[in-house]
């Protein structure tokens, strides 16, 4: 199916340059999956910081994530698009050339008129690539719709339609297919690849009042085995409100993968208890591990738990933090040298806004006896809001990639710590832009240090955003006339 060409005609209002290039695709698919170095080529013209400026919305965000994977010299990107689709760009680091960014799915959000909120954000893409080279894409979710989908077994509806697109070669963006594979409702996709080839799919299962589950691979992604409950979602009997949660999923030891998770206070709508309808309350900062070779999820200090979590049961097993009166906004989290977790949780107060007020990215970790931890990463006041992820070695070196804003000027920067997080102090800047705002992802897949996460550009007035690839000195740039995908 070539739903590319079926796509170009709906979006002609909207004409983007990577959509229009598809014809001639084959020929720009060769830098990317050619296993050979070609010679670099001397690309002459003016230069440029970002590689796309066809970002559409939030276009990105540290949840959904891996957003990119480096894997032989290619570093593999993904964004939210024009009509909140999914694109795929790839830098080759040895030819330093870029190829795309190509639309990889056609996403069921983003294109309804009639929307009051028009962009849904929810759906922006998670890219893995598995064993074969095969690159996979996870996107689209929101819930999905009881009259497109029907009954929710884990959870509530609300919009879109979760949807797997792989690539329809390995080490090639240029064309994809859509895999009947995962359920409609999920959201918040997470993909796991573990050292024998296995992925592991995890996402919250609908909207806030669903379950958080995951899903086993064993075929290099062509099929995925039952959904399998971790996080339950569950009616308050104390409160007009039900339990639900926020997770972040990655790689722990050998066969272990690891999870932070905040909780989410879900008030009934209407106006609500607090006067100001459904708010972002969420709490705290909690921390498990399950073996997949065993498939015994236990709790920081090793003891086993029962499946899935209730939050009364995550008080009592799990709980690696306490923020009191303030919010929380969940972030990342990441084993030192010793085995031992960290996490980055973004903390700041309530002020009465739907969605509590700014919060900075904070640090924490465990010493193998007790949670250390929890005071600001940046050096910036409490109005500032950061996001961003990190890199650690041993227990005491910690590096942060934040993006924030310093008097009213973006800036993307390292924060690095030689005190396992007691203190940081502020390393390169790789990013800075007036005005702007930032949309970050999660550090990506086996990053090198030429790239290591992306960043959107958000100008003040205008959905379109710029995208950047960044490594731990500046951009990964490219030129001009390639990075411009709208059309003036
Ligand atoms: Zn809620």
């Amino acid at each position: 199916m070539d739903r590319n060409s079926l796509s170009n005609k709906t979006e002609s209002k909207r004409t983007c340059k990577g959509v229009a290039l598809l014809g001639v695709a084959s020929c720009l698919a060769l830098a990317a999956c050619s296993e050979k170095a070609s010679p670099p080529v001397a690309q002459e013209g003016e230069r440029v910081d970002h590689f796309a400026d066809n970002a559409w919305g939030n276009p990105l965000a540290v949840v959904q994530h891996p957003a990119g994977e480096h894997v032989n010299g290619v570093t593999y990107v993904s964004y939210q698009g024009p009509l909140e689709d999914p694109y795929v760009a790839a830098y080759d680091h040895k030819s330093d050339r870029w190829t795309g960014p190509f639309k990889a799915g056609v996403s069921a959000m983003g294109k309804d008129p009639n929307r009051t909120k028009k962009i849904d954000n929810h759906g922006k893409p998670t890219l893995i690539v598995d064993d074969e080279g095969y690159i996979h894409v996870f996107y689209g979710g929101h819930g999905g719709t009881p009259e497109a989908h029907g009954d929710n077994p884990l959870g509530n509806h609300h919009y879109g339609e979760n949807k797997h697109a792989v690539s329809k070669r390995p080490y090639d963006i240029t064309e994809w297919e859509d895999l009947d594979t995962i359920p409609p409702f999920g959201t918040y996709n997470q993909a796991v690849k573990m050292d024998n080839g296995d992925i592991y799919l995890f996402y919250r299962h609908g909207a806030h009042r669903s379950d958080w589950v995951y899903h086993k691979s064993t075929d290099n992604g062509r099929s995925f085995g039952p959904a399998v409950s971790f996080l339950k979602h569950k009616r308050r009997d104390d409160l007009k409100a039900v339990d639900s949660w926020y997770a972040w999923v990655g790689r722990g030891e050998g066969d272990d993968i690891i999870v932070s998770y905040d909780y989410h206070l879900c008030w009934d709508g209407g106006a609500g208890v607090n006067g100001r309808g459904h708010t972002t309350e969420r709490h705290d900062v909690y921390y498990m591990v399950f073996n997949t070779k065993t498939g015994v999820w236990t709790n920081v200090e090793g003891e086993e738990l029962e499946m899935p979590i209730t939050r009364e049961y995550a008080d009592e097993k799990t709980l690696a933090a306490r923020t009191g009166e303030r919010w929380t906004f969940n972030g990342t989290v990441h084993l030192d040298s010793k085995g031992y977790p960290h996490i980055g949780m973004n903390i700041g107060e309530d002020l009465g806004l739907k969605t509590g007020g700014p919060k900075r990215t904070s640090h924490y970790r465990w010493t193998g006896e007790q949670w250390l931890g929890g005071e600001p990463v940046a050096d910036i006041a409490p109005s500032v809001d950061s996001r961003g992820d990190f890199l650690v070695e041993s227990p005491q070196e910690v590096r942060y990639l934040l993006a924030y804003r310093e008097e009213g000027v973006g800036v993307v920067a390292w924060w690095n710590s030689e005190d396992g997080g007691k203190s940081f102090g502020k390393g390169a800047e790789v990013l800075r832009r007036e005005k702007a705002g930032w949309a970050i992802t999660s550090i990506i897949r086996n990053s090198i240090p030429e790239a290591r996460a992306l960043v959107a550009e958000k100008q003040p007035g205008s959905d379109w955003h710029r995208v950047y690839l960044l490594g731990d000195e500046g951009p990964v740039s490219r030129l001009k006339s390639e990075a411009q995908q709208l059309q003036e």
